[in-house]
């Protein structure tokens, strides 16, 4: 369904990530973890071609696109996207549009809907995210937690097939982030497929179907959570592991 494969990212001479191969399935919820600065964020970034790898290739539902013959095609660029959401730490919001019109802009931007049905589908998923008391309010007058639900809310509306989370709690005091790690939850049982990059051990354990474990630009170790976190392989996980839980 997602299929990334040999997937490699340079920036100067330094390999972000390296031959790194990842399949999810429709439905499946995969979590990232591993050191600051193993190449995760750029990973995930390269999966909706925010970075366009340099070699590998990516296959996202009927778009296929193989990395070394420079940058993709706009039109390949646009259907990958179609196909992605990304919530990442900051959650880029315009400060002068109201929630609602922050989830219905891009839908009139991208899907040329109009704004009687942009708004209408805004406010199903503010519902959602448990945020339909704030659509009229702007970012500014919100708490973290409800600005990164508008930004889940956001993405969702757009129909995606697959959502890309970068450490969507990181930034936030424990207690907000407990919101957004619930209607994570929730998304998951409703059948989204996830790839999700974090540090929540709970969530990668509770949560997640696999996890997959990233040092030095690649993926040591990948499995089921229980197997991950209760019975790691590689030393190198072990040791992150034991550092962090
Ligand atoms: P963290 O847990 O701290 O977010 P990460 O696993 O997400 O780390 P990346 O941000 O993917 O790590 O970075 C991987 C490596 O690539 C790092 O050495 C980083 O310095 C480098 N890197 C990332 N983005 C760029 C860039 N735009 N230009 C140059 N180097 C970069
Ligand atoms: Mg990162």
């Amino acid at each position: 369904f997602v299929s990334a494969t040999s997937l490699t990212k340079r920036f100067g001479d330094h390999k972000a990530i390296d031959d790194v191969s990842l399949t999810v399935s429709k439905g499946e919820v995969i979590s990232i973890i591993g050191p600051s600065g193993a190449g995760k964020s750029t990973f995930i970034r390269c999966i909706n071609l925010l970075e366009v790898p340099d070699s590998g290739s990516l296959r996202i539902s009927d778009a296929q696109i193989d990395f070394g013959s420079g940058r993709p095609s706009k039109p390949k660029i646009r259907n990958v996207r179609e196909y992605t959401g990304m919530v990442f730490q900051s959650f880029n919001l315009f400060p002068h549009f109201t929630a609602l019109k922050n989830v219905a802009l891009p839908q009139m931007r991208v899907h040329r809907r109009s704004r009687a049905e942009a708004e209408a589908r805004a406010m199903e998923e503010l519902t959602r995210v448990g945020l339909e008391n704030k659509a009229h309010a702007y970012p500014a007058q919100c708490s973290g937690g409800q600005q990164q639900r508008i930004a889940i809310a956001r993405a969702l509306a757009m129909d995606p097939e697959l959502m890309l989370f970068d450490e969507p709690t990181s930034g936030l005091d424990p207690e907000i982030g407990a919101e957004i790690l619930q209607v994570m939850r929730k998304l998951a049982a409703d059948n989204m497929t996830m790839l999700v990059v974090t540090h929540e051990m709970e969530f990668a354990r509770h949560v997640s179907n696999q996890v997959a474990v990233m040092v030095d630009g690649a993926i040591i170790e990948q499995g089921s959570p229980e197997q991950i976190m209760t019975n790691p392989e590689h030393v190198r996980t072990q040791k992150f592991l034991s550092a962090v839980l």
